[in-house]
Formats: C-alpha cells, structure tokens, sequence
C-alpha cells in the first residue's frame, strides 16, 4: 500500500507503526496528491475511520481543514525543504467532535532523494491539555490563596513558595528557593521543626498547629500551620507541603477579646468577672497566710443626678476621673475595679479593718476636690461599705461590703461605714420586701390614703397629706417607714414616689370636683430624701400635675431638710425650679435637722411642718414647748405657714392655736383614711368645719356644767400634786378619779396635766417668748 517500490521503506514504515501503535499514536501516510496510502491501528481508533475506509481516499475529506491556510503552507515548506512540522492542532474525529493532538509532518523521500510521500504521527493530548489546565488552575489558586503554601524536600528544603508566602514572610521566591525551611524558625523553635519533619516523613499531617515564625525582618509572626506530607507515583513521601496562615490579627483579637471580658470598657479597671476571680484568689491566699482581705465597696452619692444634669458624656469623663482617683491612692498590688454603673470595689490584702477604714478615708478624700468638666467644677461624694474577711467566700464578703456601703448612704452618704453583721442580720428580709414592693408597685396594689389638715383658726380642711399603704399579701399592713427606707436602699423609691405622685395627684382633682379642697386646698406629698435631688423629680411633677389637671398650686411637695442637705445646692436648684412652677413646698419634719434653720432661708418654702416629737410634748416639757414656740415664730416672721404634726389631743391642739401655729394633723382629728372615707369625713362635719378648740358651738355636745368650779378645784389638787413631785400619770389617775374635768370636758392624761402646769407654772415662756435664734 505504500508508494514507492522499495520493500525496506515500507517495511520500515510498518515497524515504526506497529512501535508507534503500542504507545498509541497514530500514523498516517500520504501520497504527494494527498490521498491516504496508509492508517494504522491507533489512527483508527484516534480519528473513528477504519484502515479500509481511509486508505484511498484524500486525507483532507476525511479530516477537512484541521489546518489554516498558513499551517499549510507551513506544513508544505517545511516538508518540500526536508523538514519536519509539529504542532498542537485541533483534530476532527469521524463523530464530528473535534481533540486536540500533537501532530508531527515529515517528508518520505525515495533513494533518489525525491519526496514522495509525507508520514504525519498524531498523539492524542486531549489528557495533556487537562492536566495542563488544571495546573494552571492550581498555580493560579497556589498564588491567589491568602494563605502561605510551601513544598519542600524530606530534608526540608524549599522547592515552592507563593505569593502568599512572600508576603507573609517577607522573601521573594528566588531567595528562598533552595533555601532550608529552618530559616524560618525562631531561635527556640529548631526542636519543634524537627518534630514537624519527624512527622510528615512518618506520612502524619501537623493539623493547625499555633506557633511563631520568623519574617526576613526578624520580626516574629503568629502562624496556624498544616503540614502534610506528599506522595510521588509509587506512593512514597517525596516531600512535603505547609500551608501557614497569618494568625497575628485573630491573636490580637483574642486578647483584645480577653481584656474586654475582664475590664470595664469605660475606665479600663477590671471588671466584675475579674474582681470576683481576684477576690477568690486573694481569699484562698489570706486562708493560707492566716491574713485578712478588706473589700470596700464605694458608690458614688446622687451620680444618677449629676449624669443627668451634665449629660451623659460628661458622666462618663467623670467616672473615668474618680476611677483615676481612687487608683491613685490604693497601693499597687490592691484590686481597683468597677463594679457597674457608679460603683467601684477595691480588694485590699494582708490588711485589717483599721488600715481597710485608712484606705476608706483616703479614698473619700481623694474625691474631695472638684471635678472640673468643660469648666463647671462637679462636687461629688461617695459612700463606702467596708467588709474584711472572715467570711472567707468572695459573695459573702462582697455582699457585706455593700451592705455596709447602703448603710453608709442611709446615714447621710460622704462616708465609710465598716460591716456590722448585727445591724444586717435583717438584710435578707429587707430584700424579700424589696422584691415584694418591686411587685406591688408594678401590680397597682400599694394604695394612697389621706390625712386631713387643719386650719386652727377656723376648722377648715387646709390640705391633705398623702401617705402611702401597702397591704403585703403575707405581712399585712406595712408601716410606710419601713418599706420607705427599703426602697431608698434598694433605689425603688424614684418608682414609689412617682406613683404616689401620680396617684395623689389625681385623687386631688376628684378632692377638688367634690368640692372637698377648697379654693386654696393642697394635696401634700412626701418626696424620699433621695430624690430631692433627683432631677427627674420636675418630669415626674410635671406629668403627674398636668395628667390630672390641676394647677401647680394645687400640689405641695413635703421634703425633709436631711434629704435637701444632702446636697443643698442641688436641692435648691430642684426646688426653685419646682416653686418656680408654682408647686408649694413644705420642709418636714422640722426641728429634727441640726441646722434646720439656716436652711429655711436656702429653699423656697412655703410652710414647715413641725415634727410630732415636739408636739408630742409640747404641753409637758419646756425645752420641746420653747422649740415650738421658737419655730412658729421664725414661720411667721418670714411669712411661711405652719403645720403642727401627730396632734392627739385638745390639749395640745389649743396650745398650738395658742402659739399662732397656723394649721395641724394628728389622730385628734383623723388619721390618713381611704379617699372615700376622707371625703365622707369632710362632709360629715358641720359646715365642713374640724373641731378646733373646746368651745361649745365647735365641740358639738360637748357643752360642760359648772366649768370654772370644777377647773379650780381639780387645778387646786393638781399643782399640790405637781409640787409634791407627782409623775404627770399620777396626777391625771388622780384627778379622774375625783370626777374633775379637763378644760375641754374630758379625762385627764399626763398630756392635759403638762399643759395646765405648763400654764400656770410657767406661763412665762408661753408669754415671754424667747427670742429665736436666726441665721
Ligand atoms: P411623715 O411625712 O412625717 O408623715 C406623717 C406620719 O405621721 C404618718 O405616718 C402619719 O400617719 C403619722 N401621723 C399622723 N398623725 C399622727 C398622730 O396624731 N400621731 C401619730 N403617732 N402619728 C401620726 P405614716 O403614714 O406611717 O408615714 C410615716 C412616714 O413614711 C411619713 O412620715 C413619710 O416620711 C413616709 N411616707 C409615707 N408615705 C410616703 C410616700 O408616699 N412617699 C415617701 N417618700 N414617704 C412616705
Ligand atoms: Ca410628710
Ligand atoms: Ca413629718
């Protein structure tokens, strides 16, 4: 079949075919006009067409144009000069599909040196091209990947390194290459290279092992690495390859992490998590040493007020400068952390509590001078709670600490108080009764009941007081001084008052619709010590009075001077805000104070209440009887009404009167009543007049026989009494037992007694007014 006569070319041509069908390619021979005069068996199955169809027939019908124009004239020139022409071409196959092949054309010529046929060998790279492609695609992926990849030799010499990798380490790959990976091990990392080498030759992966590197800087670079072994053909490791990613960010992070969980964000102390975890340890450590650890727990008095006041910005500056304080003055090795909100816990050890009440003492002095934010200086105190171990449980300790740091407040804040296990054995209680009053509260089932005042000179109800009951489901009627002082402990009491606010506020208009109030009737409410200061105060009043439609006036705020001297200026300001509305404000329980009347000058008040302990025993004790007469007289003199509390009797009741005490409230009258039973009681009087003195047309059938004779004689007995030295219950046994009256037709007590002596006896200091002190 082949050209030409010579035996031996063709013979030739057969072995090289039936060679090159053994490793599959496919040869094809070709006659000067291009017609096929040989196919083998790998050209067969190559391009689909059998030996008998192709051989005869023009190549180019069987296989149209794999070639352009100028592969073909390449093709001819190449073969004409004797040369031989290989390229990747694409090649049709019988089924239409078309494969890329490495082709190769070479000239056949005869002994004459005359071309006579051309031989074209074809090898199928569809394969070739696939691996090609898909080396490409590693490559590109080798060099895109973020993460450093690197192969290297059993001996751990580098043969690749990406991009990636000379980023992160900071080598290009021509100086690396060639190079022992230990260039990039810190000095103290050599033995774990050996180990990673150890165990990838052994055909182990190092999964994700976190570890240092060295950059070509020297600088030292968190890495998570993998190193896994490769395999050549036969399945024997040839090397190995690591992939290394850059963990220095995520490492940052995790510390950052760390230090977030542990401190406070704002002042950067550690925070609750962290103070409990030192406090453990430092306990565990104080058992063993036999030593004592101080826990003072320091909350910042009336921060709420001042955060309020200089905006929430300037709140935290000054958090952040009492945090800088009291840092300074705590010695290095004490715990300073903040606690949340404005409190702070300093953990002291190997101390006691004298030296625990020296820190205490330096701390609050440490916060004695002003804070000077955007120019106005803030003036702010702390309260302390101080508790050494034992308890030797960080809770225990903790929680006496800040026991003793309420207690601190409720004595008046700006001060240190140590742990007195006495005075909080009831602590538990006050809690429960925290969560009760926290649930009544919320529940509506604390109700408001109200106490009438009375004008002395005409009986007319003046105003009401209205004071809070609360019936616990379990403990029945609680007495408002205790669950008062409970939620000023617990900071319910902002809560408790605007209830009671609201509440009262709109009892007073259905007091005032009924006629009840009259024109200048007042609903007087007690506002706790702790929110006098309490800039919310003005919202509260606000929306309560406007909620229900009345005028300011028509609502009087009762505060007492301890509350308002717990930061006077502040409590002026708040007060003369609230006045300024035209909201009355009454100073209660006046006379307790120790400076009760400097202050009356710094606020706006328009009427004292004078406390019960003084009318208790005004008819029977001098000093509380020149007090009254002391405090009505300053009222007066500066225009400012006054109300006599807790008056029982008649006695008292026309001693008052007498003094010029311009209105009282006490169980003489009424006590605080449901708002029905007061309304009923109002309207029962007659003409909507209380009882203010003995007098026959007031005291309505109370109309004595033979006054004067009875007062003269029972007064007879009584100052023989009274000089003899009789007790005050004595003489009033006494005289009872005679059938002798009192001036108002009643039996006598020890208080009825006092007042009469009081009179008679000493009717100078009723009379005599002495001077009151003013400031
Ligand atoms: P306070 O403001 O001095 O109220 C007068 C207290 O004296 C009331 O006690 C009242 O019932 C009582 N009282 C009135 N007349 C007499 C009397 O003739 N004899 C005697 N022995 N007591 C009389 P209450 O209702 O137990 O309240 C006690 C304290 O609790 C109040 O003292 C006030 O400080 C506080 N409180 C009551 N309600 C509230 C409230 O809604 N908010 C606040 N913050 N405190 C309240
Ligand atoms: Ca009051
Ligand atoms: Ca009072």
């Amino acid at each position: 079949m082949v050209v030409g006569n010579e035996g031996g070319t063709k013979q030739s041509l057969h072995l090289h075919a039936a060679l090159l069908d053994a490793v599959g390619q496919a040869v094809v021979a070709t006659d000067l006009a291009g017609q096929i005069i040989y196919w083998n068996r790998a050209a067969e199955q190559m391009y689909g067409w059998t030996t008998s169809e192709a051989v005869g027939r023009l190549l180019f019908d069987l296989l149209p144009s794999p070639l352009s124009a100028e592969q073909t004239v390449a093709v001819m020139t190449a073969v004409t000069a004797g040369d031989s022409w290989t390229e990747d071409i694409m090649v049709p196959h019988r089924d239409g599909r078309e494969f890329p092949a490495l082709v190769t054309t070479s000239p056949v010529f005869d002994e004459h040196g005359e071309l006579i046929a051309t031989i074209s060998v074809g090898t199928d790279i569809t394969r070739r091209k696939r691996d090609e492609e898909t080396a490409r695609h590693l490559c590109a992926i080798f060099d895109s990947t973020g993460d450093a990849v690197i192969g290297k030799s059993p001996s751990g010499e580098i043969v690749s390194w990406n991009r990636a990798a000379e980023d992160l380490f900071g080598y290009p790959a021509s100086e690396v290459i060639g190079h022992n990976i230990s260039l990039l091990a810190p000095d103290d990392r050599q033995d774990e290279f050996r180990d990673i080498l150890e165990q990838v030759v052994a055909g182990n992966t190092v999964r994700n092992l976190e570890t240092v590197r060295r950059r070509s800087d020297g600088v030292e670079v968190d890495v998570s690495l993998t190193v896994s072994p490769t395999y050549d053909v036969d399945g024997t490791v040839m090397g190995a390859s690591a992939i290394a990613r850059d963990i220095t960010e995520r490492r940052a992070m995790e510390t950052t992490l760390r230090h977030n969980a542990l401190h406070d964000e704002l002042t950067g102390l550690p925070n609750r998590a962290l103070l409990t975890d030192r406090l453990s340890h430092a306990l565990s450590a104080a058992k063993r040493s036999k030593t004592s650890v101080a826990v003072l727990f320091l909350d910042l008095d009336q921060f709420k007020t001042v955060n309020d006041a200089v905006g929430h910005d300037a709140g935290d500056r000054l958090l952040v400068e009492v945090a800088r304080r009291i840092t300074a003055v705590t010695r290095a090795d004490d715990t300073v952390a903040r606690f949340g909100g404005d409190g702070f816990v300093i953990v002291s050890t190997d101390t006691n509590e004298s030296a625990a009440e020296h820190v205490a003492a330096r701390l609050l002095d440490s916060l004695v001078d002003p804070v000077g934010l955007s120019g106005t200086p803030l003036y702010i105190t702390a309260s302390i709670g101080i508790a050494v171990s034992p308890p030797m449980e960080a809770d225990a300790l903790m929680s006496n600490a800040e026991e003793a740091m309420y207690e601190a407040k409720a004595r008046g804040r700006g001060r240190a108080r140590v742990f007195d296990a006495e005075s909080a054995q009831d602590a538990p209680e006050r809690l429960q009764l925290s969560n009760d009053l926290r649930q009544a509260l919320e529940e509506n089932a604390l109700e408001v009941w109200y106490q009438p005042i009375i004008g002395l000179a005409t009986g007319e109800l003046i105003g009401v007081e209205a004071l809070c009951r609360w019936n616990h489901p379990t403990l029945g009627m609680v007495p408002p001084i205790s669950f008062v002082n409970v939620a000023e402990v617990t900071g319910l009491v902002s809560a408790l008052d605007d209830w009671v606010l609201h509440r009262a506020c709109l009892d007073a208009r259905i007091l005032i619709d009924r006629g009840v109030l009259g024109a200048e009737g007042y609903m007087g409410v007690n506002v706790s010590a702790r929110n006098v200061v309490d800039l919310t105060l003005k919202a509260t009043v606000r929306s309560a009075v406007k909620g229900a439609g009345i005028p300011y006036e028509r609502l009087m705020l009762e505060v007492t001077e301890t509350g308002a001297m717990s930061d006077p200026e502040n409590a002026a300001r708040l007060l003369d805000e609230l006045h300024a509305l035209g909201v009355a404000i009454g100073l209660d329980d006046f006379g307790t104070g120790y400076s009760s009347l400097s202050y009356l000058q710094q606020f706006p008040v328009n009427t004292i209440k004078i406390d019960r302990t003084f009318v208790q025993h005004i008819t029977s004790n001098r000093d509380d009887l020149a007090i009254t007469v002391s405090m009505i007289d300053l009222a007066k003199s500066a225009q400012i009404g006054t109300v006599a509390e807790g008056v029982e009797t008649m006695d008292q009741l026309i001693l008052l009167r007498q003094l010029g005490c311009r209105a009282g409230q006490g169980y003489l009258w009424s006590a605080a009543v449901p708002l029905n039973e007061l309304i009923a009681l109002v309207n029962d009087q007659p003409n909507r007049r209380f009882p203010t003195s003995d007098a026959p047309e007031q005291m309505s059938g109370r109309r004595a026989p033979a006054l004067e004779v009875t007062v003269d004689n029972g007064l007879r007995m009584l100052l023989d009494m009274h000089h003899q030295g009789a007790s005050l219950d004595t003489i009033a046994a006494a005289l009872n037992q005679e059938g002798y009256k009192t001036p108002s037709v009643l039996r006598w007590h020890r208080s009825t007694v006092a007042r009469v002596i009081a009179d008679t006896v000493y009717p100078t200091l009723v009379q005599g007014r002495p001077t009151p002190t003013r400031t």
